[in-house]
């Protein structure tokens, strides 16, 4: 539970640097991350508080209450369904003072807890916690990095496997998404998602994958991930099949050479949108600009997508240990669409990449 403990301690300097009293975390991930003790308590009222000055609790129904203290929490003040969560809250609320403090949520507290706690304490300030838990989420520790790493060689080790097996002319999209979630659990890895495009679907990009079959001479754009200890990948390759249209290969080496400007933009120190800026103008010198229509990236952990967010606005610098996501990417509406993405984690010296790098040119299988 050392880490664990560590946390709370950390997340306590972090609320009383930002004037912040007491933060609620609701969210199983949140929780995880934090106390080592994971559980969604639906619609039942269940938080664990942290306070500025390293005190930590957990109000729950009282059905949690044993698997809380088995995962080594001291302080658990359950309420019972016959009760209700009122009086809980308020006796906490009399106990540390909240009647008008500032109290940080988490982004994944339901509204209808939000709406009861700010029921029960009228005079105090709600704010959103995600910027301050992200000042501890975004510093990967060693550990972190195994994971995330591990992770990513099963995406990059599930593909080249079912190429021209699994996934060629004549499978739909459904298909070749369970091909590739199958593989990455047969590797070792928990999978997650799996976006497989074809065809004029790759310019959706964030495409809901159906039952479109991939012809020949298509595009297939697959955007798919996996689990380690908690912690993701996302990964996403692009590739064709026979002869395609000669715009496809040129936009790929278009894409490619956004991806590696942006991927040679990142270290220490330098502000998020200026490594979204190094992509993004190579695709406009190449006259795709408008077809850009995402952000570069985004965090990666516990959280599929978490700060820091790699897109123009985000003038936070880049420290050791964020890992993210360089994913540039041209669509065409009707015709096809390219996506490239590995995720980066910043180094000392500049950068590492936790997936494989990709093909400089179109791979036609
Ligand atoms: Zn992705
Ligand atoms: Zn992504």
């Amino acid at each position: 539970m050392a880490a664990s403990i560590g946390k709370v301690d950390q997340l306590a300097k972090a609320l009383a640097r930002n004037g912040v009293d007491v933060f609620l975390a609701s969210s199983q991930v949140t929780l995880e991350y934090l106390t080592g003790f994971a559980e969604d308590g639906h619609e039942r009222l269940l938080f664990h508080a942290t306070k500025a000055d390293g005190n930590g609790c957990l109000v729950c129904p009282s059905l949690t209450e044993t698997h809380a203290r088995k995962a080594g929490l001291t302080d658990v003040r359950p309420w019972h369904d016959s009760e209700g969560p009122d009086q809980a809250v308020l006796r906490l609320a009399e106990e540390w003072n909240l009647r008008s403090a500032v109290i940080a949520v988490d982004d994944e507290m339901r509204a209808s807890s939000l709406l009861k706690l700010q029921e029960l304490l009228p005079g105090a300030l709600f704010r959103p916690g995600s910027s301050i838990l992200a000042e501890l989420t975004k510093a990967k520790t060693a550990e972190e990095l195994a994971s995330l790493r591990r992770a990513g060689q099963i995406a990059d080790a599930a593909l080249p496997k079912l190429l021209g097996t699994a996934i060629k002319p004549g499978v739909t999209e459904r298909q070749a998404a369970r091909a590739l979630l199958e593989e990455m659990e047969r590797l070792g890895g928990t999978p997650t998602f799996c976006i497989a495009a074809f065809g004029p679907n790759s310019a959706e990009p964030h495409h809901e994958t159906g039952d479109r079959v991939l012809g020949d001479n298509e595009v297939a754009l697959l955007d798919f991930g996996c689990l380690v200890n908690g912690y993701h990948s996302d990964i996403t390759r692009c590739l064709a099949f026979g002869d395609p249209d000669p715009e496809v290969a040129r936009v790929y080496e278009v894409v490619h050479a956004a991806f590696l400007a942006g991927m040679e933009a990142v270290r220490p120190g330098v502000p998020a949108e200026e490594v979204d800026r190094a992509a993004r103008k190579v695709i406009e010198d190449a006259g795709y600009g408008p077809n850009f229509v995402h952000r570069l990236g985004h965090g990666v952990g516990r959280r599929g997508h978490e700060p820091p967010y790699i897109c123009e606005g985000e003038t936070q610098p880049l420290g050791v240990g964020n890992v993210f996501s360089i994913e540039p990417g041209v669509y065409l509406p009707g015709r096809f669409g390219i996506r490239i993405e590995n995720l980066v984690a910043v180094t000392d010296g500049g950068f590492e990449s936790l997936n494989e790098m990709p093909s400089p040119t179109l791979p036609v299988v």
